[in-house]
């Protein structure tokens, strides 16, 4: 008998002694990094000739670890690999492929410091941030493998009134899935689509972000190091733009597990619809895409803690999250004092080397390709609004990509900064007539991710809770943060397939459900 789903705690780093343990993890990482890394396929390694660096964004001349690419032949061969290992491992018992789940939750449970401090070096993630991504990654193991437990007793609770059939459901495999998680949450968001798709009896080819190859490394070695069969678990890194559209397209893929941006969705979405000769099946696809996420305060609402809630959704981890809120809708009687609130706490966030410690609230954005197109958004914000906080790049020895948290007031709703995802620590402030012109300027995005609002009066409320058009809504706290079987997470509309990850129908996405009647 399992104890029952609890989330895993944050670290304390107000205590001397975690924030010891996390300086020796960060430590042992640092003896780590350039080491070279191969493709994994069937349990065996390849090293196909070209390689890429995976590098710190805090300092681009560290090198994390050098990467073999991948290249067509190999990705083929991987989706062939993945096919003949999902023969076997579809039928293997669910508590057993569960059993891989809970045992490399308490792996890296064990380990926890030294998979925050991977992404530390990797994504430039604080320390804080680092350590709820760790978490969170333990959260998605240790929730899907009791889910699964619990759908393949589903079909012990059906049918009893129906006493001449002998009745059966059963949800079973799909087949070979594609996994292509984004930088962003290296770990969680990694560990949930690999392990959901482990977990559900599928054979999988993990193509990790180029970005963040090391820490899904990691995540691949628990599982090769439990022995888990060959070729269940398959690691293929290489460019999106050539070895993706290689799995996508491959006639044996059953579905593409996706989480990034709206573009590469879309053009997943696009190809995985194509059925290729040979192939016997739609190719199902989740995906998770960008957000363009609101926090909207009225005039009743309690304003010191609105703005630090915008503060920290808006700048947590650089505001390099899909959930990140980049537009603050204020009602009029009330956006001067909310704006001004914002502007400064926003002067007082910190910024620089997150391995220098916990107090850094900021580090690097993840590129320099990102980098270029936030200071583009920001070179329109200033031209067209008024600068209240930030706007410039941090020049540091280390040439890495800082830049400054950046507030922009007087946005109008439908200004390009207050429509297009930015990815990056830039706020648009917005001011709205009134509550009601707040709740059209929330719906005027294509996206629908995630929202809060703040405001005490509950006839508002109950109206954001129907009419303000988002997979995750919050009252009256951040919009970012959400908890493994606590928020189950997913948008809508340009957000993706709102698939509500960490919830319990998220395994239906990964199996198909098969119904037998025996005749008694
Ligand atoms: P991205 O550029 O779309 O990349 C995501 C993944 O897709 C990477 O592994 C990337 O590989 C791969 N890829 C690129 N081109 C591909 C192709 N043609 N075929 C198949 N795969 C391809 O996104 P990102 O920059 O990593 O992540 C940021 C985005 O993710 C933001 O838009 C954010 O809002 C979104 N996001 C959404 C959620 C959610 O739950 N809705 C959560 C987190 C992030 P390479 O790295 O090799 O290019």
């Amino acid at each position: 008998m399992l104890p029952p789903y609890h989330p895993e705690g944050f670290t304390d780093f107000s205590d001397p002694n975690n924030r010891k343990e996390f300086e020796e993890a960060l430590e042992y990482v640092r003896s780590q990094l350039g080491q070279k890394y191969p493709l994994v396929i069937g349990g065996e390694e390849h090293w196909p000739g070209e390689t890429f660096d995976s590098i710190n964004p805090a300092r681009p001349a560290e090198v994390v670890g050098t990467f073999a690419k991948g290249t067509a032949e190999l990705a083929d061969k991987a989706v062939e690999v993945a096919y003949e290992a999902y023969q076997k491992w579809q039928y293997t018992p669910a508590f057993e492929r569960a059993r891989y789940l809970l045992k490399a939750a308490s792996e890296m449970r064990r380990r926890k410091h030294e998979f925050s401090a991977w992404m530390v070096f990797e994504t430039g993630k604080s320390w804080l941030e680092a350590d709820g991504d760790t978490a969170e990654a333990i959260d998605f193991m240790e929730y899907y493998a009791r889910q699964i437990m619990r759908m393949d007793k589903a079909h012990e609770q059906l049918y009893d009134f129906y006493p001449t059939e002998q009745l059966d459901l059963q949800y079973i495999a799909l087949g070979v899935g594609i996994v292509i998680p984004p930088w962003n949450f290296p770990c969680a968001i990694m560990t949930g689509m690999t392990t959901a798709s482990i977990v559900s009896g599928n054979g999988v080819v993990l193509k990790p972000s180029s970005a963040s190859p090391a820490i899904a490394y990691k995540l691949a070695e628990l599982f090769w190091e439990q022995h888990i069969p060959a070729g269940v678990l398959n690691f293929l890194p290489g460019p999106g733009s050539s070895v993706g559209d290689r799995l996508v397209d491959h006639r044996l893929t059953r579905y593409i597990a996706f989480t990034g941006s709206k573009e590469v969705g879309l053009r997943i979405f696009e190809r995985a619809a194509k059925v290729h000769p040979g192939q016997i099946w739609l190719k199902r696809t989740v995906l998770e895409m960008g957000g363009k996420d609101a926090i909207l305060v009225d005039e009743t609402s309690d304003l010191a803690q609105a703005a630090q809630d915008i503060v920290s959704s808006a700048f947590g981890y650089q505001g390099q999250k899909c959930s990140a809120g980049s537009r603050a809708i204020i009602v009029r009687d009330v956006y001067d004092e909310v704006s001004e609130r914002v502007a400064d706490l926003t002067k007082k966030l910190s910024t620089g080397e997150t391995d220098k410690g916990p107090d850094v609230y900021m580090g690097p954005v993840i590129d320099k390709k990102a980098f270029d197109s936030i200071m583009e958004y920001i070179r329109i914000g200033r031209e067209e609004h008024t600068l209240l906080a930030g706007g410039n790049a941090i020049e540091t020895d280390t040439n890495g990509y800082f830049i400054e948290p950046t507030v922009f007031g007087d946005v109008p709703g439908d200004a390009k900064i207050a429509q297009e995802e930015i990815f990056g620590p830039v706020l648009a402030m917005i001011p709205a007539k009134d509550f009601e012109d707040g709740l059209n300027i929330v719906n005027s995005t294509e996206y629908g991710l995630t929202g809060a609002i703040f405001s005490k009066d509950r006839a508002r409320l109950e109206r954001a809770r129907r009419e303000f058009h988002v997979g995750n809504l919050y009252f009256n706290r951040k919009c970012t943060g959400s908890i493994v079987g606590v928020h189950p997470f997913g948008g809508f509309n340009m957000s993706g397939t709102d698939s509500k990850a960490g919830g319990p129908d998220y395994l239906l996405l990964f199996t198909q459900a098969k119904s037998i009647a025996d005749r008694m």
